[in-house]
């Protein structure tokens, strides 16, 4: 049976997938995946999990190990550059530890021109393009940062960055965008360190707000684009956790199936939408359904004892896709 993931490309929830590749020093004779094409992961299963064999995916894009940060990008510009005329966007990576999450979202730790993630290309191209369009619409925008962690949002207030109108003029470079997404960088370091790389621990999210006015009607027009880089998805032993760590293996848990709940309904368009399940559902709850656009992006890593993650993070796709 084939897991069928596609999606009409003009629908407003796409699945992504991203394979990263063998990072120096792990073991490359096997890997979960064997096969990938454009919009199709061949997974090995073992029989451990099931009748042995070859298990494909669909999706409305896969990248494989070689593919570029540019690459990615490219392939959801459209969807980003959409929040300029009014509609609402949210990006979700999601994954276990490990899988490539941050590495598409932000980057590496040692950034590169070339290694620059989804939310600095992101929002140097609004820059970009709202530049290109001021002579017709004035654009404001604004960018936000904030971390839900153990069901609670921490919002850096002190990195609610508000980019007034004037200052757009020379952030046409990413150079600007970089030492803003810095501020927020440096606090979540701080925080990581103190208390353990909470950041694959908690969600985190950059918001970008928008607003555009056409300068001969007058008319305004919203919209604004959510950068999520969930939590670790992955399924921690309660048998080996106590305490606060499996406190907050619980609230990632129940935010996730939260965020997976509110999309495959969204995707099925069932009447009733459970977005008071979490405080990430209920965080973008304007930005989830309607005519807002959503891409659900998931990593896999290509280690092979990490199969089993491999596995749940597709079925998962499967259900929201
Ligand atoms: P996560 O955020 O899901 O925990 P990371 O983004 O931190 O995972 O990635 C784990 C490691 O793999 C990091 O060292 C990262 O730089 C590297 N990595 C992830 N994706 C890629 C990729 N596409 N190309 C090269 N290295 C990658
Ligand atoms: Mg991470």
């Amino acid at each position: 049976k084939l897991y069928n993931l596609v999606q009409d490309l003009k629908g407003n929830i796409r699945v992504y997938c991203r394979v990263r590749p063998f990072l120096p020093g792990e073991p490359t004779a096997l890997s979960t995946v064997e096969h990938i094409d454009e919009g199709t992961i061949t997974i090995r299963v073992p029989s451990k999990y099931g009748k042995e064999g070859h298990k494909p995916f669909m999706f409305n894009k896969v990248f494989g190990p070689s593919a570029t940060q540019e690459e990615v990008f490219s392939d959801m510009q459209p969807l980003v550059r959409s929040v300029l005329d009014g509609y609402n966007v949210c990006i979700f990576a999601y994954g276990q530890t490990g899988s490539g999450k941050t590495f598409t979202m932000t980057g590496p730790k040692e950034m590169t021109e070339e290694s620059l993630g989804v939310n600095y290309r992101a929002l140097a191209d609004l820059f970009l393009l709202s530049n290109q369009r001021k002579d017709t619409t004035s654009y404001q925008i604004s960018v936000q940062m904030l971390e839900i962690y153990n069901e609670q949002i921490r919002n850096n207030s002190q990195n609610g960055i508000n980019v007034p109108e004037a200052s757009l003029m020379p952030v046409s470079s990413t150079d600007d965008v970089i030492q803003l997404m810095d501020l927020g960088q440096m606090n979540r370091a701080v925080s990581s360190t103190a208390m353990n790389d909470r950041s694959s621990r908690s969600h985190s999210c950059v918001t970008v707000h928008v607003q555009g006015r056409d300068l001969t009607s007058g008319t305004i027009i919203h919209g604004s684009m959510h950068l999520v880089d969930l939590a670790g998805s992955e399924r921690v032993d309660k048998s080996e956790v106590t305490g606060d760590r499996l406190k907050e293996a619980q609230h990632i848990n129940k935010s996730l199936s939260a965020l997976g709940d509110v999309i495959s309904s969204l995707s099925q368009k069932t009447s009733h939408v459970p977005y008071r399940n979490s405080k990430l559902t209920q965080l973008l709850q304007d930005s989830l359904g309607g005519s807002a656009k959503t891409l659900m992006f998931v990593h896999i890593s290509p280690e092979a004892d990490t199969l089993g993650e491999a596995i749940s993070t597709l079925k998962f796709a499967e259900r929201v896709g």
